[in-house]
């Protein structure tokens, strides 16, 4: 029998909050396919716990059994309906932050132009978050000021950038160095004894990219930009991971768009999990 551990981004992934048409019950389809025993269900997001849950509300989409939040910095268990954070993941991500307290970096990086602290929901212990006024501070400019700065600590950390679509700001959150969706995923893969055929992530944006090109069999669902696209399969090629890279396609009907997009995908990878239309 098989199984299968079903990862995947949720904004403009499975939530169909991009500009792109989302196919008709193509959530409801997606819910019955987790619904089954042998489907467990990751969310792997850079909401909060509380932002992921209102999601689910608001979009009807399954209840997962795990939840990567937080960019990657937390990961929790739900059993009961209650949430559970996993603390083995938290002493995992926290070594190379053992000597500094987010209020150090705070506090470091408090009089840059441009740089606004996030609100204290979107923060943690493993995580640093600022809106980033794109007409003072663009991309590179941002970033290597913020690198040079924290220079000063002493400490390894991972700087993201990603822009907000909706509000058109620049967002940057400064993690530990292992604390990012791939290597959440891979740490959760390997706590449930899961196969490399037994794992699926789908994704559409920038930072879904270290996931997709990985040794992680993954779906770009097809509401991606053409410039995501294009990337993914350039890292895909110089990785040598295309056999565990796949872009969905619009056929017919938006069917590569969203959650459609993502079984599109698992369908590709695992034919047999594809329900029958004759009912065998
Ligand atoms: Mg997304």
């Amino acid at each position: 029998m098989s199984r299968l551990l079903l990862c995947t981004d949720m904004d403009r992934t499975v939530i169909p909050n991009g500009r792109q048409e989302e196919a008709l019950n193509a959530r409801q389809a997606f819910a019955e396919f987790c619904a089954q025993p042998w489907v467990t269900l990751v969310y792997v997001t850079g909401r909060h716990l509380a932002l992921m849950q209102e999601a689910i509300q608001e979009f009807q989409l399954p209840q997962p059994d795990y939840a990567i939040t937080d960019v990657g910095t937390r990961i929790y268990h739900q059993r009961e309906n209650r949430w559970h954070s996993m603390s083995g993941w938290q002493n995992e991500i926290d070594q190379a932050w053992l000597n500094v307290e987010p209020k150090q970096i705070i506090e470091l990086l408090a009089d840059v132009k441009g740089l606004k602290l996030q609100e204290a929901e979107k923060q943690n212990a493993h995580k640093v978050s600022f809106y980033v006024d794109l007409d003072q501070l663009d991309e590179p400019r941002c970033l290597s000021l913020v690198e040079a700065m924290m220079a000063s600590l002493k400490i390894q950390s991972n700087l993201i950038w990603s822009i907000d679509e909706t509000s058109h700001k620049g967002l940057l959150d400064i993690l530990p160095p292992k604390a990012n969706k791939l290597h959440a995923i891979e740490f959760l893969k390997q706590f449930l004894h899961y196969g490399e055929a037994e794992v699926v992530f789908a994704g559409d944006s920038g930072n879904d990219l270290p996931v997709l090109v990985s040794p992680i069999q993954s779906v770009l669902v097809a509401n991606a930009t053409e410039a995501v696209k294009r990337q993914a399969v350039q890292l895909a090629k110089q990785q040598g991971t295309q056999q565990q890279f796949y872009q969905a396609q619009n056929r017919s009907n938006n069917d590569g768009n969203y959650s459609a997009g993502i079984l599109q995908g698992v369908f590709h990878y695992l034919p047999e999990l594809k329900p029958s239309s004759t009912g065998n």
